[in-house]
């Protein structure tokens, strides 16, 4: 399968890992959108989160623990975790991932 985020978990493409675990990889995003911008991914392939808690909701949960921990980690008090499914909400790798984004205010409601 020809899919980037499956690739950055097996190492053809270079990614700035952040932490790795034995089911999942966090790696900063290319295209920043706040100081901290991480992906967590599961190192398994799913097309988006929802197919992933469906499919294994205790992975799904060690996404989120993951990155709740990656904040604690860095010292992060406030921040947002967004997922974002479907093209028209903004998905554009369809290999389910996790934003944590922090180290700015976020508005609200989200655009
Ligand atoms: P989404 O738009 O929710 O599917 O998020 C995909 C994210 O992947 C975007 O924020 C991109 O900036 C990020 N991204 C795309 N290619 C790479 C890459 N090679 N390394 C790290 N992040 C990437
Ligand atoms: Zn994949």
């Amino acid at each position: 399968m020809d899919c980037l985020f499956c690739k950055i978990v097996d190492g053809q493409i270079p990614a700035a890992i952040v932490k790795r675990g034995d089911s999942y990889t966090a790696f900063n995003d290319i295209t920043p959108q706040a100081p901290t911008h991480i992906l967590i991914i599961p190192n398994q392939h799913f097309a988006n989160m929802a197919e992933l808690a469906t499919a294994n909701p205790g992975l799904a949960g060690e996404i989120f623990k993951a990155a709740g921990d990656i904040a604690r980690e860095i010292g992060l008090d406030s921040y947002r975790m967004n997922v974002n499914t479907g093209a028209g909400a903004g998905q554009s790798v369809f290999h389910a991932h996790l934003h944590l984004l922090g180290g700015r205010t976020f508005a609200w409601p989200p655009g």
